[in-house]
């Protein structure tokens, strides 16, 4: 049987507590989980590029089967290179779902063997996003309760 081999797309800026655990739930359905950063969106990011992968490096250290790449480009131009047949993304509102539907369905329109396949959040992290732990950072807060222990600011 082919390997399963699963891309985790997103920003990672930074990964938090929330990232970490789809992708610790999910290693057991795939034989590889490659997390890819994308590079191709038009946000401004807080942490770069490099520091990024490094932290994602240092999570994920003890789990072979995890590993992680930058990509430029479509995520499914980035699947068929590392020959993933699988997305994984978190699903945390009725909100992500909506989003994540379309961006599902327009994957699959460009690339018809892909599947994406979703995990809702736990529920002690579905409040919790990148985008509220860079605020915190920002204004001085102590975002650590949000981020894996090898993430320091
Ligand atoms: P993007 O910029 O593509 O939204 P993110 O890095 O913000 O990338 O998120 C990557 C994936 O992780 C998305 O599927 C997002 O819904 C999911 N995610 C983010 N935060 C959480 C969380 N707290 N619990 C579960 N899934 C999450």
């Amino acid at each position: 049987m082919a390997s399963r081999i699963c891309l985790f797309p997103g920003s990672f800026d930074p990964m938090t507590l929330g990232h970490a655990d789809i992708i610790n739930r999910a290693a057991d359905l795939f034989d590889t989980i490659i997390i890819g950063i994308g590079t191709n969106s038009s946000k401004q990011s807080m942490f770069s590029l490099e520091q990024r992968k490094e932290w994602i490096s240092a999570v994920f250290a003890h789990d072979s089967r995890i590993q992680v790449q930058e990509y430029h480009g479509l995520t499914v131009d980035f699947c068929k290179k590392i020959d993933a047949r699988f997305i994984l993304r978190g699903i945390r509102s009725v909100g992500d779902f909506e989003y994540e539907r379309a961006i599902s369905d327009l994957n699959k329109s460009l690339v018809p063997g892909i599947e994406t396949v979703f995990l809702t959040s736990s529920a002690r992290y579905a409040s919790v996003s990148s985008t509220l732990v860079r605020d915190v950072i920002r204004y001085g807060g102590d975002a650590r309760q949000f981020l894996p222990k090898e993430i320091v600011y």
